[in-house]
């Protein structure tokens, strides 16, 4: 659970909105991770509970939302049927990074899900990270979003990443197969195939299959979210989901700051992007392999 979350009900609310553990089966390690809109919880019975805590960096606390904002915001789900055929990349084109990247200057927080030896886990050097899209549930840009989204990865990462391909059913995610699976979904649809729901309070989950300290492939579920603003913009919005599920994909875990884009919870201080603890992460299973 986020540390900055104090008292009995935190605990509550902790139970089945964070990491679900690493469940070991014969060959491989699964990381389970749903992400959280803070913002509803504050706005439930367990209000009080979160009240400042003085003792607590200002960046700790949760930031709730202006009583009334939701109503005077644009509401909108997916605005269309996703992703389709037409939209798609085409097949086996890369998204490189624009430059060599370097560590972050300014001081952040980041986290990894799975380390062996003090290492994070990676996907394998041997080349791009090949990725899916799936078609046919999203916004009307939603392919534009993913590989808007890829860029900035690879340019804070140094990694290259290879389109392979749409799917159209959350049943043909095979992280076993390779690469990282993005797939927009509507409610209900994550409980059906992975036993967990998207929607809600749920804003989407993540799933990271390992294998020793190499990543074999990973998903990204992005939830149809009514109150998240569309595109890409700092805060409560589409895009911000869509990066904090990309870097978990990646092996990034979550971090109690809430400036970072790993931050458990989407919040109104969510960044456009990434913030610096976010991107020295990223650096560090990239191009800053091996730092530290
Ligand atoms: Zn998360």
């Amino acid at each position: 659970m986020a540390a900055g979350l104090k008292g009995p009900a935190a605990d509550a609310i902790a139970e089945g909105v964070e990491v679900h553990g690493l469940h070991a089966n014969a060959s491989a390690l699964v990381s389970t991770i749903v992400c959280v809109d803070l913002s509803n919880l504050l706005q439930s019975s367990h209000l009080a509970v979160f009240g400042p805590d003085a003792s607590a960096p200002i960046d700790r606390v949760p930031v709730l939302r202006a009583a009334g904002s939701r109503s005077s915001r644009q509401l909108v789900g997916f605005d269309a049927s996703g992703p389709t055929a037409a939209t798609l990349p085409s097949h086996g084109s890369l998204i490189t990074p624009t430059a060599l990247p370097s560590p972050p200057a300014q001081q952040g927080s980041y986290a990894f899900n799975s380390l062996v030896d003090g290492r994070p886990c990676r996907f394998a050097d041997s080349g791009p990270i090949g990725w899916h899209l799936r078609t046919g549930v999203g916004p009307h840009d939603g392919a534009e979003m993913v590989a808007t989204a890829l860029q900035v990865l690879a340019d804070a990462s140094g990694l290259t990443f290879r389109f392979d391909g749409g799917f159209e059913e959350l049943s043909q995610i095979e992280e076993v197969a390779g690469g990282i699976w993005v797939a927009f979904v509507e409610p209900d649809e994550a409980q059906h195939h992975t036993g967990m729901a998207v929607g809600g309070d749920t804003l989407g989950h993540a799933r990271v299959v390992f294998s020793g300290d190499q990543i074999l492939g990973s998903r990204a579920l992005i939830g149809n979210d009514p109150d998240a603003v569309p595109g890409f913009g700092p805060g409560h919005t589409l895009g911000s989901v869509l990066l904090h599920e990309l870097g978990h994909a990646l092996n990034l875990g979550h971090v109690d700051v809430a400036t970072e884009q790993m931050y458990p919870f989407a919040s109104p201080q969510s960044p456009l992007w990434f913030g610096p603890g976010d991107r020295m992460g990223l650096w560090l299973l990239g191009t800053g392999r091996g730092a530290r």
